[in-house]
């Protein structure tokens, strides 16, 4: 869905949108409710919006598909790309990061707003606080069972001691 940049009114616009977004290549997509209040100074837009939504995510520990409600408040300046790369090419500076740009008079609205949910969500999301992910063994969903693989791993300061034991079943059994 794009706006065309230089058709916004000097009024401003609002719309309410119905958007179906995908925040993962795995699962989704997703219909989220967008409501945005668009407004234009000569070529700086300004779009201030809510996002509301269930999001279709998968869980970085255990790797099931599980949803989670979001309700996005948001309010973002929009630049034109070619005004910025007119400037003499300088570094962007961390002001300049934080911008969105758009280009060519043009603002894909469905890419605004996906944009807006993914800042939102973590890197690793997880089903659940306490998620136990899964055996790196087996493979086994450690949230519904446990499996038989033991970590053998020996803690460095007990392995005197597991040797002196060793030593003394060896002379055991000698
Ligand atoms: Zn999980
Ligand atoms: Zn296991």
């Amino acid at each position: 869905m794009r706006l065309v940049v230089s058709d916004i009114p000097e009024e401003g616009l609002e719309k309410e949108l119905n958007l179906s977004v995908k925040l993962n290549d795995n699962v989704g997509p997703d219909a989220a409710d967008v409501s945005l209040t668009i407004s234009r100074i000569k070529k700086i837009v300004l779009v201030e919006g809510s996002i509301k939504m269930v999001m279709s995510l998968k869980c970085g520990r255990c790797l099931n598909d599980f949803s989670s409600p979001l309700d996005l408040m948001f309010s973002e300046e929009y630049n034109p790309v070619e005004e910025i790369s007119n400037e003499d090419a300088h570094e962007l500076t961390d002001a300049e990061m934080g911008l969105g740009f758009y280009q060519n008079d043009e603002i894909d609205l469905v890419d605004l707003v996906e944009e807006q949910i993914l800042l939102e969500i973590p890197m690793k999301p997880l089903c659940k606080e306490d998620c136990a992910g899964i055996c790196s063994k087996c493979g086994q969903d450690l949230n519904v069972k446990t499996c038989e693989c033991k970590i053998e791993e020996v803690d460095p300061r007990l392995e005197p001691l597991q040797r002196l034991k060793e030593s003394m079943n060896n002379r055991k059994r000698s």
